[in-house]
């Protein structure tokens, strides 16, 4: 046992899980790369592949360690390693932000008790899940493939594997995805938005955290008119999520959220005294492989560089890491649209950070980080569950338990009506966004 205080997920703690999960994915990843490419088949969905860690390790498979003895289980890898594929994620780049460097954990203001790590290059999200949400993954595996060839730029979550770590009889789920909210930048409003207005308001205990998660009836109190998108912007956000969520339906999936990270550009350059803009200009950003982390390969190191320097203006991100903006705006290039700001903060910003060009009432200029969340749970293996259901729609009437589309439905009109709005044309925006 840890000698201070010690974070524990079913009664593991932290570290010997983080480190064990580590030396899990390591070989698994590792052991992928000795495998022929071809095409993906059904069948590539099915497999688990388990391998034991015992304290002496394998020679040439796994290692010696001094963690409890365990085993490690990965999902369909062959299917994931094509997913990674199409979201342009190096085996290697993937490799090196998982196993290199510790994860943080992330305070996470759900319910469920899910732990949440993220990489310390900011770019993956770890998040423990039940077995239900586990098997409905793999369920959910081809038609999420189909989805992801038709459309790969969408605002539902990006999965990148499914493991289980395993000691005796207790597991430990694992699903790796793509972070949303870029940590160095600071995000003066989060929240997390079902649609609903049932409870749905952050605890108190949520509300004393420095960077709380709010929720749907924070966000009418908040911003009681509002958030002002440019028409087009309007329609292209609106357009993609109605494509989500005719997905989302189709599996019959709820109870997923939209989260909303909301960066106040004109705030941030008060709270830094009139110098630059929040750092959205600056150097600093994770996004386009940043060093200061440590953790990121050589070749990317000298990209971002010579994009510092100015002398190529290029994006090359992986869709991996999409941003919000290019998500919603598909054949945009981010690195070509630049911002005017006719304020007396700064003379251009570039937004670096994907984030999509926003106004709250008052005229202050936002970044915006978005994307659809906790998707794994569907109606149809939960059915029995009635009584968690009811309680999504009690504000609509019980037939709709039985109808993912009331959910969808509900979840866009909130959205498009409450949440964004389209900017009046009388109101210019100082951050203007050019094609
Ligand atoms: P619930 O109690 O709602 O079931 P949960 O444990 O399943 O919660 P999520 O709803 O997936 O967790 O996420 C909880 C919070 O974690 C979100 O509100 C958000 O603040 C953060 N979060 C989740 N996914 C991401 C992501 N991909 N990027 C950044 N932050 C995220
Ligand atoms: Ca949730
Ligand atoms: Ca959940």
């Amino acid at each position: 046992e840890g000698p201070v205080q010690v974070v524990t997920y079913k009664r593991f703690e932290t570290g010997q899980l983080m480190g064990s999960v580590q030396l899990g994915l390591h070989q698994s990843i590792g052991s992928l790369a000795k495998q022929e490419d071809r095409d993906l088949l059904m069948k590539d969905f099915l497999p688990i592949v388990t391998v034991s860690f015992t304290k002496d390790g394998v020679l040439e498979k796994t290692p010696a360690h001094n963690y409890s003895e365990f085993r490690f289980r990965s999902y369909a890898p062959f299917a994931f390693k094509k997913f990674r594929q199409i979201f342009e994620i190096e085996e290697r780049d993937f490799l090196v932000s998982l196993c290199s460097e510790p994860m943080f954990e992330l305070s996470n203001p759900g319910a469920s008790g899910s732990i949440f790590y993220i990489t310390l290059d900011d770019k993956f999200i770890c998040k423990t899940v039940q077995h239900k949400e586990a098997d409905f993954l793999r369920e959910l595996l081809p038609g999420y493939s189909m989805n992801l060839k038709q459309n790969p730029r969408t605002l539902l979550p990006k999965f990148f594997g499914l493991y289980c770590y395993s000691v005796n009889a207790k597991n430990v789920r694992i699903i790796i995805m793509n972070n949303l909210l870029p940590s160095d930048l600071k995000m003066h409003h989060r929240f997390d938005l079902k649609g609903s207005t049932y409870k749905r308001k952050a605890s108190r205990t949520e509300r004393a955290k420095g960077s709380p998660t709010f929720k749907d009836l924070d966000f009418l109190e908040m911003y009681p008119e509002g958030i002002l998108l440019q028409p087009e912007l309007y329609d292209n956000l609106m357009n993609s999520i109605e494509r989500d969520c005719r997905v989302l339906e189709s599996f019959k999936i709820m109870d997923y959220s939209l989260l909303i990270g909301i960066h106040n550009l004109d705030m941030a350059a008060k709270e830094e005294g009139g110098e630059g803009l929040g750092g959205a200009g600056s150097e600093n950003t994770s996004l386009c492989g940043s060093d200061v982390r440590g953790g990121i390969p050589p070749l990317q190191n000298q990209q971002s560089m010579l994009e510092r320097q100015g002398s190529i203006v290029m994006r090359d991100r992986p869709i991996a890491h999409t941003t919000a903006l290019e998500s919603i705006t598909m054949e945009v290039d981010p690195s070509d649209d630049e911002f005017i700001d006719e304020t007396d903060v700064g003379p251009e910003v570039k937004n670096v950070w994907g984030g999509i060009p926003a106004k709250n009432h008052r005229g202050d200029n936002l970044l915006l980080f978005i994307g659809i969340i906790d998707i794994l749970q569907s109606y149809r293996l939960l059915k029995k569950a009635e009584h968690y259901w009811k309680s999504l729609f009690h504000d609509g009437d019980t037939v709709s338990v039985h109808r993912p589309s009331f959910y969808a439905k509900r979840f866009q009109t909130f959205i498009g009506e409450k949440v964004f709005r389209k900017m009046p044309s009388n109101l210019k925006p100082t951050l203007s966004f050019r094609r």
